[in-house]
């Protein structure tokens, strides 16, 4: 019997066993579009041990939550290695939210998500004290423990079983490893001020198949309690970003030179000043300083 069919026959004998379910519909089999995978439970992994033969040649689906939707991908290289497009999500997707807990004591929002200057700020940031406690959001498993010198600090991403995934960065410790499995409300790490950071803070991300929205769509950080339990991503509300990004994608620099000025920049690129000092936030009589960069597109 080949692998594949090894594994259909696995995941069907699951499917009637987990908790969970989301409204995507991952075809098991081009004949059987109507059947709805079920994610991984982490309550129900130990009750499987016996079936692990059904699946013991294939990916090991038993510690990969929500393995369908994210395509039996698990990694701990990269963040996000799925390469899925805002526009390729599905339009609409059940999240169970039934199991969160505020990740911190805090609740004073230091930076939103949203676009900065010269990136896009995929998280949101939230003040903390150093060593503060950070908890998971959601019961899963962590997916990535890893260290950025100029970028995140000490961070962590879990893959959570309801599909969603977070990251918390920019701690002092991380207090899990990589394929632990955490529940809801778990410490998972201390809060600090490591990697590219100006204060102690929480940079704290939720993704979906690798793609960031802003968390405040989802919790009320004034409050510290979700909005809906229930959660439905959508492309047109959850992504309402997504425009942001593409122009963002499509903007191009110029390093300002020696002897450079608004005109020689506009001529250089077939634009008009007016247009260089509106993309730029700045007046036709800015000083440009050398080093500089200035959007001309
Ligand atoms: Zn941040």
């Amino acid at each position: 019997m080949s692998n594949r069919k090894l594994f259909l026959i696995g995941c069907l004998f699951l499917g009637g066993l987990f908790n969970y379910s989301y409204a995507i519909s991952p075809v098991l089999d081009e004949n059987d579009s109507t059947e709805f995978f079920e994610l991984d439970d982490i309550d129900a992994h130990k009750d499987f041990v016996s079936t692990k033969s059904f699946v013991r040649d294939t990916v090991d689906i038993y510690s990969n939550p929500a393995c369908e939707l994210y395509n039996y991908s698990w990694t701990s290289e990269r963040l996000n290695p799925y390469r899925i497009k805002i526009d390729s999500l599905p339009d609409s997707v059940f999240i169970n939210c039934s199991d969160f807990v505020y990740p911190l004591r805090s609740n004073h929002v230091t930076s939103n998500f949203g676009m900065r200057k010269y990136r896009y700020h995929y998280g949101i940031d939230l003040g903390v004290k150093i060593g503060d406690t950070i908890r998971a959001t959601f019961g899963g498993k962590v997916r990535i423990v890893d260290y950025e010198r100029k970028g995140y600090g000490h961070y962590l991403v879990i893959r959570h079983n309801n599909g969603l995934e977070t990251v918390y960065a920019h701690l002092l410790e991380v207090l899990v490893n990589v394929n632990q499995t955490v529940k809801a409300g778990d410490i998972i790490a201390l809060g600090g001020n490591t990697g590219h950071s100006t204060g102690p803070h929480l940079h704290y991300e939720i993704r979906f198949l690798g793609n960031a929205f802003n968390p405040t769509k989802l919790i009320d950080f004034q409050t510290k309690k979700l909005h809906k339990k229930d959660y439905y991503i959508t492309k047109k509300d959850t992504y309402s970003h997504a425009k942001e990004l593409k122009a963002m994608a499509q903007a191009r620099y110029h390093k300002v030179r020696p002897g450079d000025n608004l005109s020689k920049i506009a001529r250089r690129y077939g634009v008009t000043v007016k247009q260089l000092c509106k993309l730029n936030k700045i007046s036709p009589n800015s000083i440009l300083r050398v080093g500089k960069k200035i959007r001309y597109k």
